[in-house]
């Protein structure tokens, strides 16, 4: 059923775990989908670029796997949303942030559009978004620059840090029992 999307995640406001539980739960209860795979959380440090200047918070950083029958574009509206709902004030959308989510991989499809850019254009270059990834599927190809995430992070230097987290007792997200879940498994 439908195709492998990467979704990943990042808090680095506010009770940040807790904006990773409640992001997972609702990527976890789209309609016509099923959650496949959930990473570790990561703690990062912040990354600006010419685009963003996220503050000096460390963020809490992870991927899920999610096969899905939704569309691209629905899915990017459902991802704006959850970030609306979970509180990001997009008025201040370059800044520090309740909640990020970013359409990493939609199964092997290259989308270029004025508001959706798939895979996501800075995927190759963050090791926040491919520690968690190869975490999940090392072998997963990226289908505009033909390496698989594996050797896309190899590729990269060693910093900024990106710390895996043990799962932190009593938190909602820690006591998920997803994790890893082949998606071919029968
Ligand atoms: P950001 O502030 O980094 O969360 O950027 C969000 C904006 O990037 C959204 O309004 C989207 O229209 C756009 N965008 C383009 N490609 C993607 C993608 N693959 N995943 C999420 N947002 C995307």
């Amino acid at each position: 059923m439908g195709e492998t999307v990467y979704i990943g995640f990042g808090s680095n406001e506010g009770d940040r775990l807790d904006y990773c539980d409640r992001a997972v739960t609702l990527l976890g209860l789209l309609p016509h989908s099923q959650l496949i795979a959930v990473s570790s959380l990561y703690e990062t440090e912040p990354v600006a670029d010419e685009r963003t200047d996220p503050g000096s918070g460390l963020f809490l950083n992870g991927v899920v796997g999610v096969e899905t029958e939704i569309a691209p574009r629905s899915l990017l509206a459902i991802c704006l949303e959850v970030e609306r709902a979970l509180g990001r004030d997009r008025e201040e959308c370059q800044g520090p942030r309740t909640l990020d989510l970013d359409i990493l991989l939609y199964g092997s499809r290259i989308i270029h559009e004025d508001d959706l850019t798939v895979p996501h254009p800075r995927l190759h270059l963050r090791r926040f978004v491919l520690v968690p990834l190869v975490e999940l599927d090392p072998s997963c190809v990226h289908p505009e620059l033909g390496a698989t995430v594996k050797e896309l992070l190899d590729r990269l230097p060693p910093s900024p840090a990106v710390r895996r987290l043990d799962p932190q007792p009593g938190s909602r997200y820690g006591s998920r029992p997803t994790c890893n879940i082949p998606p071919a498994a029968t």
